[in-house]
């Protein structure tokens, strides 16, 4: 059984071959949660094969064991991981790097399987010791890095493993495209964390656990529930084990079907457990640590973030959870009650992912929010709906637009008489440019959609609140996430406008 690939599917396994013709031999493909990082890699471990190269398999959980297993099927595979019995004279085997380390490695037990392609899913976890012992003894080899989120835990780049980067389109694209669903945010709690320590990049958990797993906080998280989570099929991510146990324990007093899982869950129950939320016998899970990658349930439909992190990549594990398309889902609900959004914005921000082990991974459309430059616009709450939108555009959830401030008012009546010199009628240059990139995107969009010029001139004045400058014909630029996003919650909001007229 061979998936169709989707054209940018085709289009990376293209760009990794040209990558192996450029001498390139440590590649990591970078591919959103649901983009199909395994489908690509089967392909590309497929074509290993046929040219006579053999493929080891690299993975840290049972589950992704699992799954890959069940995607390589109709390719002859060995198994490495307790309780399967190997088939050592396959070409490809997929090992557990545990399994692998303890029977090859420490014991040598068994021998190191052949490989020309060493792949390694989840492949942000590849400074750990015991990946790096296994690496090494494939010199030769070409090494295939999978990962959502290519950064280590303090967010730096993997250069020090990797030498060139292959990028799937990113979670804003793959929600246009329909591969992936919007988030619906709601922030109503920015848990206050002053004093707490950081060390290696994170909260301290204890610390964490300390501040929030408190009766008030802790009966916050159902009350919101109840007010924004719609009874969806829910997951909730807690700071410590018996915080997620307070969670459970509130919500089943107020009659909802909640159940916990933690590291020390036996496998049989987790998987249990995990059965009733997708079969709806109940509503809610809630875990430390457990389900934050390498796990799926397309018809999650809502999230309860109530471990703040610091970290890009562990957020945005979290959040890749519920983002998979299901029947009848339209988005997935996050309800955050970490300050996460504040910090690290939202799912679909572009991210400037980085190899470099010296730079940090960046969110610039949120890095322009979050007080780097002052004045700049704020992920505020809506005051329709309550969802969390970035102030001064429309909201994405209901379509709300705030009124145009008193002063844009004044720039446009010309009322001069009103305002003070210092800010008079002139935008600053900062205005300026971010209209002329506006103004660029927006005709990008145009040509791209087939509207007209005008289209073009009427979302510069719904925008800026003004019409854009006469004669100036705009120079199409490559459309941003955020100039997407505008897009689409002026035409939601059109639509909604138009129903109920
Ligand atoms: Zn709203």
């Amino acid at each position: 059984m061979t998936e169709v690939l989707r054209p940018y599917q085709v289009e990376v396994i293209a760009e990794f071959w040209r990558a192996i013709n450029a001498e390139q031999r440590r590649i990591i493909l970078v591919a959103p949660t649901a983009s199909g990082k395994t489908v690509i890699a089967r392909a590309i471990v497929e074509q290993a094969r046929q040219k006579g190269c053999g493929s080891l398999f690299l993975a840290h959980r049972r589950e992704i064991i699992t799954q890959t297993s069940n995607k390589l099927r109709g390719i002859p595979h060995g198994i490495i991981r307790p309780g399967i019995q190997p088939r050592p004279l396959e070409m490809v085997q997929v090992a557990s790097v545990q399994t692998l380390h303890r029977r090859a490695i420490k014991a040598s037990t068994m021998e190191l399987p052949e490989a020309g392609l060493v792949v390694v899913d989840e492949c942000h976890h590849v400074v750990a010791q015991s990946y790096k012992s296994i690496i090494e003894r494939y010199p030769e080899a070409i090494l295939l890095g999978l990962t959502a989120t290519p950064c280590r835990g303090d967010g730096r780049g993997l250069g020090k493993v990797f030498q060139t980067m292959i990028q799937c389109p990113q979670v804003g694209e793959l929600v246009e495209q329909g591969f992936l669903v919007p988030t619906r945010v709601y922030a109503p709690v920015d848990p206050d964390l002053h004093g707490v320590h950081v060390h290696r990049g994170d909260y301290v958990e204890r610390e964490l656990a300390d501040r929030l797993d408190r009766p008030k906080l802790v009966g916050d998280i159902v009350t919101n529930w109840f007010k924004f989570g719609k009874r969806r099929k829910t997951v909730c991510f807690a700071t410590s084990v018996r915080h997620s146990i307070h969670i459970r324990d509130e919500f089943v007093l107020t009659g909802v079907r909640a159940e916990h899982i933690d590291g020390s869950t036996p496998m049989a129950e987790r998987d249990a457990t995990l059965a009733r939320l997708a079969s709806g016998e109940i509503e809610l899970v809630t875990n430390c640590m457990v389900l934050t990658e390498g796990w799926d349930m397309p018809a999650l439909g809502c999230l309860i973030l109530a471990r703040p992190t610091k970290q890009l990549g562990l957020y945005r594990q979290m959040v890749g959870r519920g983002l998979r398309p299901a029947p009848d889902k339209v988005d997935c609900i996050v309800i955050d009650h970490s300050g996460a959004t504040y910090r690290l914005g939202f799912a679909e921000d572009f991210i400037e992912w980085t190899l470099d082990p010296d730079l940090k991974t960046e969110n610039p459309a949120h890095a322009v929010r979050d007080g780097d430059h002052p004045g700049g616009p704020k992920i505020v709450e809506c005051p329709e709906c309550g969802a969390a939108r970035v102030g001064g555009m429309a909201c994405l959830s209901c379509g709300y637009l705030p009124a145009p401030s008193p002063r844009a008012v004044d720039v446009i009546d010309g009322d001069l008489g009103l305002v003070g010199t210092s800010r008079k009628a002139q935008p600053n240059l900062d205005d300026l440019r971010t209209r002329e990139k506006w103004h660029g995107e927006f005709a990008a969009i145009a040509t791209e959609r087939g509207y007209k010029p005008g289209w073009v001139a009427h979302q510069y004045l719904t925008r800026f609140g003004e019409w854009p400058p006469y004669g100036v014909a705009p120079v199409p630029l490559e459309p941003s996430v955020e100039v997407r996003r505008w897009v689409k919650s002026r035409i939601i909001a059109h639509a909604k406008r138009r129903n109920s007229a």
